[in-house]
C-alpha cells in the first residue's frame, strides 16, 4: 500500500525531531532532572494513593482539587485562573494553538527555550527570535524596536532563561510587557532557583501569563505544567486543550508531592548546595570560563567543547549537553545540570583529567 506523502506539511518534513541522546547506564547531567528518588515511606504512602486512584475514570476535566492544591502550594494570586498541562511543554502547545493565525508573530529572546520557536513554525506562525549579546544580557533598545516592528501576538521571556541561566533584568521585562501588543509569557521552570520571580506581574498587568513546572524540582517523569493569568485568558486558552489532558496518576502523585513541601524543598537546597561546590571549583580551573546561573544548571566555555562533551561521553559515561553550533554566543559551550554528590565529583575527575 502507498499513500500521498505529500500530505505532510513542508515545515514537518524540514524539521528535526527533537533528539533525546541515548543515557542507559550513564552518568547524567544533561536535562535538568534532580539526581534524588523518594525515600522509602514516602515510596509506599504514594503507591498506596496510586492504587486508590480510580483508572477507569477520566480525570476530572477542570482539575479542581489538584488546582486548589497549586496555588496553595505557590500563593498564586486569588484573582487569576490557573490551567494545568502534561508538562509546561504542552501549556505552550495550548497557549500558541489558541493564538495561531497564520501572519501572527511568536517573539522571544534567542538563544531560549526552542520549544517557543518549534512549535510557533509548527502551527503556521513566524518566529523573531532577538539575539543575546556576548554576556547573555538582552538589548532592550533591540528588543523593543522589534517589538514595535513586528506587533508580535505572544512575547516568550524564559525567567531565568535556558539555556543561559540568566535572569533579566526585571525593569526591562517590565518595558517589553508594557510595549507588548499581545500576550507576554514568563516562563518560570526555574523559580525555586532563582533570586527573583515575576509573579508579582500577573496581578499588575491584564496580559502576563505565567508558566511553571514541577520538572525542575524534581518531578521531570510525572509530566505536569501549570499557566496562571487572568481568567479571560484562561477561558479561551482552555478552549484549545484536550479536556483529559492531564492523566489522574499524575494529578494524584502532584497533590501528594505538594504536601511533601519539606522534602521538595530539601532537594532544591541539596541542588543549590552542589552547584556552589560545583561553580567554585569551575572557577579555581583556569582553561574553563563559568558563568553565574539562576537555574539547577552551570554553562561553561571551554576551548573544545565538542571534544570534552565526547571524551566525557565515551571515556567518563558521563552526558552534558554540548550547546557549540546552537547559536554564536553559545560557541564551545556545555550546559551541565548539577547532579548529586557523588555525579558531580566523578564530574570533577573526569574534567579534571581531560582538561589537565
Ligand atoms: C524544561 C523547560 C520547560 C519544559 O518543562 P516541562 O514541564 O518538563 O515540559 C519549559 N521552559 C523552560 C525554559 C525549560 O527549561
Amino acid at each position: 500500500m502507498s499513500f500521498d506523502r505529500t500530505i505532510f506539511s513542508e515545515k514537518v518534513k524540514s524539521m528535526q525531531a527533537y533528539h533525546v541522546a541515548n543515557s542507559s547506564g550513564m552518568i547524567k547531567l544533561d536535562a535538568m532532572e534532580l539526581p534524588y528518588t523518594l525515600p522509602e515511606e514516602m515510596r509506599a504512602a504514594l503507591g498506596k494513593i496510586l492504587s486508590l486512584t480510580s483508572i477507569n475514570r477520566y480525570p476530572n476535566p477542570r482539575s479542581t482539587s489538584t488546582i486548589a492544591k497549586i496555588k496553595q502550594v505557590f500563593s498564586l494570586p486569588e484573582a487569576c485562573e490557573v490551567m494545568l498541562g502534561n508538562g509546561s511543554d504542552e501549556l505552550i502547545q495550548i497557549l500558541l494553538t489558541a493564538v495561531a493565525k497564520s501572519n501572527a508573530v511568536v517573539m522571544s529572546p534567542v538563544p531560549s527555550f526552542v520549544m517557543y520557536q518549534q512549535t510557533a513554525e509548527l502551527l503556521g506562525m513566524s518566529f523573531v527570535g532577538i539575539d543575546l549579546q556576548a554576556d547573555f544580557s538582552l538589548d532592550e533598545n533591540d528588543f523593543l524596536q522589534a517589538i514595535d516592528k513586528h506587533q508580535p501576538a505572544v512575547i516568550f521571556l524564559a525567567y531565568p532563561n535556558n539555556p543561559t541561566g540568566f535572569l533579566l533584568d526585571k525593569a526591562v521585562v517590565q518595558r517589553i510587557v508594557e510595549a507588548a501588543p499581545g500576550l507576554v509569557v514568563i516562563d518560570e521552570a526555574y523559580t525555586a532557583y532563582a533570586d527573583d520571580s515575576a509573579q508579582d506581574l500577573l496581578t499588575q498587568y491584564q496580559h502576563v501569563v505565567l508558566i511553571r513546572t514541577l520538572s525542575k524540582i524534581g518531578l521531570a517523569g510525572i509530566r505536569l505544567g501549570y499557566l496562571v493569568a487572568q481568567p479571560d485568558i484562561v477561558v479561551q486558552l482552555n478552549k484549545a486543550r484536550m479536556p483529559y489532558n492531564v492523566n489522574v496518576l499524575t494529578q494524584a502523585t502532584t497533590r501528594f508531592m505538594l504536601e511533601q513541601t519539606a522534602f521538595l524543598d530539601d532537594c532544591v537546597s541539596k541542588v543549590l548546595d552542589e552547584k556552589a561546590k560545583l561553580y567554585e571549583w569551575l572557577l579555581a580551573c583556569d582553561k574553563v570560563t563559568v558563568f553565574a546561573s539562576q537555574t539547577n544548571f552551570l554553562l561553561l566555555r571551554v576551548e573544545n567543547a565538542t571534544a570534552v562533551f565526547e571524551c566525557l561521553r565515551d571515556n567518563y559515561r558521563i552526558l552534558v549537553k554540548n550547546l557549540h553550533g546552537y547559536h554564536p554566543v553559545l560557541d564551545n559551550v556545555l550546559r551541565i545540570t548539577i547532579g548529586n554528590e557523588k555525579e558531580n565529583s566523578a564530574l570533577r575527575h573526569a574534567l579534571k583529567k581531560i582538561l589537565g
